[in-house]
């Protein structure tokens, strides 16, 4: 059970058996799909979706991330999602994860995160986009749901790829006060000359195909990302507008959150797209998510 309650079991419970029954739902999903794939409009472009490995993160009391105490007392492992998106026209990553220098110095900034989490960094994203044969000065464009630590964590090896930002987020990003954060080195390169910056939708290579909106609450310029494949449909990567199933099926915003209205008119937003476009929801904090999506060099197309 990928969450466990030390104090509340009735939690626990419902998250055990929302967890498996998204899990095989999600199994379901998956089997139809590689049953009957999507017929190819033979004009789209081949887009690739690659779930990256970047990191963990093990919570000993989730509170945080209920505002009305959803899941006091419930402890688990949220898994830290990035995603390469492979277009002809180029690569995109999609959040920076934690950093891979945790790698080699596992849980050096535990102290920041005030007792809330411990970092792991099993696999460094570095390495696994080697092994996919791309480098970090191949990606030509770098850009990120929200700032918060667990999604900057790489983002400074990008600051030579076209980065793609919220205008709101980035203000934010590099206000005075967050200037005097901790987690400010980890992106504070981004601040040069090749940033491209958006108010409400990012068409990321001109053909509708990788499109990044604006869904702000959770950050001042929160995004999420479309992606449409030929053979998996369109999928949309929520960032932290959801942090676990349980979240998005009742609506919970965390006690971290920039602003609760905003973040539940996103919400509305998200939930009529995905209605609309039939999508496929990956939470990057799940763990169904991360056991459901293949693992590279696998990938959705
Ligand atoms: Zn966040």
């Amino acid at each position: 059970m990928p969450l466990v309650s030390r104090i509340n079991l009735s939690a626990v419970l419902n998250l055990g058996v929302l967890v498996i029954t998204l899990s095989f739902t999600a199994c379901t999903t998956r089997s139809t799909l590689d049953a009957f794939s999507i017929n190819a409009d033979s004009s789209a472009p081949v887009v690739k979706l690659y779930a990256m490995d970047c990191g963990t993160l093990e919570v000993p009391d989730a509170d945080i991330f209920g505002s009305k105490g959803e899941y006091q007392g419930v402890s688990g492992i949220m898994p830290v999602t990035c995603f390469l998106i492979r277009h002809p026209r180029g690569d995109l990553l999609w959040d920076a994860g934690l950093p891979d220098e945790l790698h080699s110095k596992p849980d050096p900034d535990a102290a920041e995160l005030k007792g809330i989490a411990r970092q792991f960094v099993p696999v460094t994203l570095e390495s696994q986009l080697v092994s996919l044969g791309v480098s970090v000065s191949d990606v030509e464009y770098f850009s990120i749901s929200h700032s918060h630590f667990d999604h900057v964590g790489n983002a400074n090896l990008f600051s030579g790829s076209t980065t793609i930002l919220s205008k709101a987020e980035f203000e934010h990003m590099f206000s005075d006060e967050s200037r005097q954060r901790p987690d400010f080195k980890r992106y504070h390169l981004l601040e040069h000359e090749n940033v491209e910056l958006f108010s409400g939708n990012y068409d990321v290579f001109g053909d509708g195909s990788v499109e990044i909106l604006e869904m702000p609450g959770h950050t001042p310029g929160h995004s999420v990302l479309k992606v449409d494949l030929i053979n998996a449909g369109t999928v949309l990567l929520t960032g932290d507008l959801y942090h676990f199933e349980q979240s998005r099926e009742r609506r919970i915003t965390p006690a971290f959150n920039f602003d609760i209205p905003m973040t539940l008119r996103s919400m509305d937003t998200f939930e009529a797209l995905a209605k609309k476009e039939r999508a496929r929801v990956f939470i990057s904090h799940s763990i169904v998510a991360r056991h459901w999506l293949p693992r590279p060099p696998e990938y959705l197309d």
